[in-house]
């Protein structure tokens, strides 16, 4: 174990007593909990990295901050970014939505605040953007039980700012039919494009997604399901099929600046 002692661990091994001929220290910068489990990490490894998770990660890297031990600080920041991790990417990562369906609102808004206290910055954009598409935690800044959730303001005000900008893009972005459809005369559709892409892409969206980023994969296999039909030319949907897959990237990476994750 590397045992660094920092100015708070260093006042609490000043406050001791013994008991028996041992020395006993009142370590009040650790919980009870976070204490546990950083003893379980120490005496028993393997177990105990079986049995890890978000929470005793957290545990862990509470009390191994607190007691300087850089090892196991390190351990705990390495699964944190696992679970939240800063390549993290929509388009490329195919553990995205499993990622999104399966953590739990408390555990990012955790992140979010380890995240700054503990210098962890790459996690904080995961956390994020999970927060910002599920559905439960806007039932719970906007419902009955009305609340922050223990967030700052500030990120709740971040939060909706890129829900808003993510929204506008999407309706924006939905609603153009391809640059050539009007003159284009490989395309067969007797209304107007507006009007024939409305009825054959965007009225298929009539509610917002919660997860935008996600929902550009629905948005491009409906496109190329339109290919069966020919009423739209193969250049025409390629065109729309390259500027939604540019979009998941654009919006993605705007994050950074709405969330202010690029600092
Ligand atoms: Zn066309």
């Amino acid at each position: 174990m590397n045992t660094q002692s920092g100015p708070s661990l260093h006042s609490c091994l000043r406050q001791r007593w013994t008991h028996n001929g041992l020395n006993v220290y009142n370590l009040t910068i650790v919980i009870p909990h976070d204490f546990d489990i950083f003893l379980t990490h120490l005496d028993m490894p393997r177990e105990a990295a079986r049995g890890m998770n978000a929470r005793n990660a957290f545990a862990l890297l509470r009390a191994s901050d607190a007691l300087s031990c850089a090892t196991l600080r390190k351990l705990a920041v390495q699964y944190i970014e696992m679970l939240w991790p800063s390549a993290l990417h929509p388009c490329a990562n195919p553990l995205f939505v499993t990622y999104v369906s399966t953590t739990h609102v408390e555990d990012s808004i955790t992140v979010l605040t380890l995240a700054r206290q503990y210098d962890i910055p790459g996690v904080l954009k995961a956390a994020y953007y999970h927060l910002l598409c599920t559905r439960s935690f806007w039932d719970r800044i906007y419902g009955p039980r009305k609340g922050t959730l223990g967030l700052p303001d500030a990120d709740v005000t971040r939060l909706q700012d890129a829900q808003l900008q993510l929204g506008q893009a999407w309706a924006c972005l939905l609603n153009s039919h391809p640059r050539k459809a009007p003159l284009c005369p490989k395309c067969q559709h007797d209304d107007s494009a507006a009007d024939a892409w409305g009825r054959d892409v965007a009225d298929w969206f009539d509610k917002d997604p919660d997860d935008y980023i996600g929902a550009v994969d629905d948005v491009v296999r409906l496109i190329e399901e339109l290919r069966l039909e020919r009423n739209w030319c193969d250049g025409c949907l390629d065109e729309r099929v390259s500027v939604w897959k540019a979009a998941k990237e654009l919006w993605w990476t705007g994050l950074d600046v709405s969330l202010q994750t690029d600092r």
